[in-house]
């Protein structure tokens, strides 16, 4: 089994086996914006250590055997918003809204068309 060398910021170096490492990906759509990490619990200390990684380092974690956790950033949470999070006043409004409209899609294309 691969032994994987890290630096704890308290003990300096210590050896892991990969099934002490954990690697997180998170991909999000522009690569810019995704983010590496890997972390252990330091065998030592037993403190737990995350620090950053680039590609290179997951690749060859990847290689020794290390899991690979990969999340990705749905889209939705890259879309630009304006304005405030929606509020008690504004779902009371919408349901107002709701009550007195019947035909909804009728409506909204009104509205939108404005
Ligand atoms: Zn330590």
């Amino acid at each position: 089994m691969a032994t994987i060398k890290a630096t704890c910021p308290m003990c300096g170096d210590v050896d892991l086996t990969p099934r002490q490492v954990r690697v997180q990906v998170v991909e999000a759509l522009e690569e810019s914006h995704s983010r590496r990490t890997y972390a252990f619990g330091c065998p030592l200390c037993h403190e737990d250590v995350e620090k950053p990684a680039d590609a290179e380092v997951v690749r060859l974690l990847t290689s020794a055997g290390v899991h690979v956790d990969r999340i990705a950033v749905p889209a939705e949470a890259r879309e630009e918003h304006h304005g405030g999070p929606i509020g008690y006043d504004d779902l009371l409004d919408l349901v107002l809204w709701l009550e007195t409209h019947d035909a909804i899609a009728e409506d909204m294309a009104l509205s939108h068309g404005r």
